[in-house]
């Protein structure tokens, strides 16, 4: 079977942040599927098809860009950011494993991005300089518990937290809801990143403290990063701070 399918990650924002290897994907691609806002951040080509969705429509987006590579075409299908994270990657493979098993033969490559979380980190410091984990607070994909479930397991083990899709309007209690969580195990003063549109011109990157954190406003297009114990914020005068979180664990560190 000669048609290839590439799931490319167009990073955070412009087009600075998108990797030699993911322009020339989107270039050689034929036919290009994904997100309609995703699809407008990749160039124009003469010739090349774009098959925009919507963005609830990951499974039916992945089998469609799969059939159309099935039939011989060169297709690639993009994601925000890196497409393994909370992205088109995984609805590629799950795909793959229950589809017509003519997609195992495919030629499938995955074509890493910068993250979020590491755009917004990098904005900031080195929030993410010790142990770490990224959770996604949508439970349209899992149920509300088991997010309460990770944040306490997580908080409590003194992982540095990237919460993903924080907000949005059908999820308008949940972001209290988890910072309220958070602080059962940190304590108030606890750094808190808030990083919205990174990579894009409308960016803003501004910090806070757990005691502050829900009355900081988030939406769909915000990351927090939520520290440790031993996070910390270095006053710059007439700079803005910087968050890092040191190399080292202290001895009892959660
Ligand atoms: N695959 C993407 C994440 C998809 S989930 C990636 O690797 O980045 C969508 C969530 O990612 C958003 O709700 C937001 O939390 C985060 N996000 C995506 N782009 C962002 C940006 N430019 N700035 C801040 N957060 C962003």
């Amino acid at each position: 079977m000669s048609g290839r399918l590439a799931v490319v990650g167009l990073g955070p924002g412009d087009l600075r942040y998108v990797t030699p290897e993911a322009e020339a994907a989107l270039h050689n691609a034929e036919a290009l599927y994904g997100y309609g806002p995703y699809l407008d951040r990749v160039p124009a080509r003469a010739g090349q098809s774009r098959h925009p969705s919507d963005n609830r429509e990951e499974g039916a987006r992945a089998a469609a860009a799969l059939r159309h590579a099935a039939q011989g075409a060169n297709v690639a299908v993009v994601s925000g950011g890196d497409p393994g994270v909370f992205a088109m990657a995984a609805a590629v493979c799950e795909q793959i494993e229950k589809g017509s098993g003519s997609w195992r033969a495919l030629d499938v490559v995955f074509i890493p991005g910068i993250t979020a979380m590491l755009a917004v980190a990098a904005k900031i410091g080195a929030p993410l300089g010790h142990d770490f984990c990224a959770l996604s607070l949508s439970d349209n994909l899992k149920p509300w518990d088991l997010v309460e479930r990770r944040l306490d397991a997580a908080a409590a083990a003194g992982f540095v937290i990237a919460l993903y899709n924080p907000v949005s309007r059908a999820r308008p209690w949940q972001f209290g809801n988890a910072v309220d969580r958070l602080r059962r195990h940190l304590p108030e003063t606890t750094p808190v990143v808030f990083g919205r549109a990174v990579g894009r011109p409308d960016e803003r990157v501004s910090v806070t403290t757990l005691a502050a954190a829900d009355a900081t406003p988030a939406d769909m297009a915000t990351l927090v990063i939520v520290g440790t114990r031993e996070t910390r914020a270095i006053a710059r005068p007439g700079r803005s701070p910087l968050v890092y979180t040191p190399r080292a664990a202290a001895e009892v560190s959660a």
